[in-house]
């Protein structure tokens, strides 16, 4: 069977799919106050269409898909559509992005699912009046809840934590104080410029070494064995049972590894987060491909991935980063 291979003998395995473009959150470091131009419903892919993609990548090699958004859990029958998904023998993991408002009533649904291991809870404070101002909703409460559900659950939590300079960086310890008493894997992503305006003047940088730097002042780090194509650097605190990790999604030194595509909301293939959309997959089976049409298109899209991030982001014909994460699915 063909396997999705690009021009520096990467393998793709992995794919993440943005199921909407739609967010209950209005992140500061995601989108604007009055957030971004949504869609009409009808540019959105089905959840067929998605399943058809996914199936097709699967008969190419992929194994793991990321749901993401926008905030996946805003999709009327997004638990349906899990379900539907799993059905998909040749895919092995489901993972969920998700901001946690909405989640506590599907927490059933997800852990009857075999396929789905791990959630990624985005919690950027744990002060409520702070969180607040950086999701300019007052939902605290209900995502704290999640986090506290969801790690007395089966499924393996991840917290993803964006390093905001002059808003959280005071936090970036007591977040790794969390793993002492709780098995959960705090990682700490730099912030980019994918927020609806552009990159943000801040008077200093929080890249890895500084975020490293921060926790090396209180705790001692350990590395974790480093897992090939992983998008974090993982270490573990002595007598804490949960771990802590960075993201260096910015100073982009994890591309060399990168097994990774995703699939925006409109049905956009981009072949690396900082590239600005490859080919429109969702046109492509609206004007109806057939199956060995789609896997002859994206087996010859992906000889078109970037060596990294920087050369996607040069390559770019529709202007500097700026777009929100929210259309692109993180
Ligand atoms: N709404 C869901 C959530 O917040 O988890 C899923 C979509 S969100 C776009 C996916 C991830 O991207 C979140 O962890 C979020 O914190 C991260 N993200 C969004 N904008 C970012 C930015 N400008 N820089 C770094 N990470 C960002
Ligand atoms: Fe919504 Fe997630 Fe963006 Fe926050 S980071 S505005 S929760 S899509």
């Amino acid at each position: 069977m063909s396997k999705l291979i690009d021009s520096f003998g990467r393998q793709i395995t992995y794919v993440r799919l943005a199921v909407t473009d739609r967010c209950n959150l209005r992140c500061t470091y995601c989108m604007p106050a009055e957030g971004i131009a949504i869609v009409a419903r009808e540019e959105l892919l089905t959840y067929k269409e998605m399943y058809r993609i996914v199936r097709i990548l699967t008969e190419l090699g992929v194994r793991k898909v990321r749901l993401t958004g926008g905030e996946p859990f805003v999709r009327k029958d997004f638990s349906s559509f899990l379900e539907m998904l799993s059905f998909n023998d040749l895919l092995e993991t489901i993972n969920i992005t998700t901001n946690g408002v909405l989640i506590a009533q599907h927490i059933d649904t997800l852990t009857s699912l075999k396929k789905i291991k791990s959630i990624n809870l985005s919690i950027d404070s744990l002060q409520k009046d702070r969180f607040q101002k950086i999701t300019r909703r007052n939902v605290f409460s209900n995502v704290f809840t999640a986090l506290e559900l969801l790690e007395k659950s089966r499924l393996h939590l991840k917290l993803n934590v964006v390093v905001q300079s002059g808003l959280n960086t005071d936090e970036i310890n007591d977040f790794a104080r969390l793993t002492h008493h709780k098995n959960i894997a705090v990682r700490f992503i730099e912030e980019m410029p994918f927020n609806g305006f552009g990159l943000r003047e801040t008077n200093e940088q929080w890249n890895f070494t500084k975020i490293l730097q921060e926790m090396q002042s209180e705790f001692d780090l350990i590395p974790l064995p480093q897992q090939k194509s992983a998008t974090s650097r993982d270490y573990t605190i002595p007598n804490h049972q949960g771990t802590v990790g960075i993201i260096p999604a910015f100073t982009r030194t994890i591309c060399n590894d990168c097994n990774r595509i995703r699939i925006t909301s409109t049905g956009v293939l981009k072949n690396c987060l900082f590239d600005d959309g490859v080919f429109s997959i969702r046109d492509f089976i609206r004007d109806g491909a057939s199956n060995e049409d789609l896997k002859h298109l994206f087996l010859s899209l992906i000889k078109q991935k970037p060596k990294n991030g920087f050369v996607a982001e040069k390559n770019r014909v529709k202007g500097a980063v700026s777009e929100s994460m929210s259309t692109i699915g993180g």
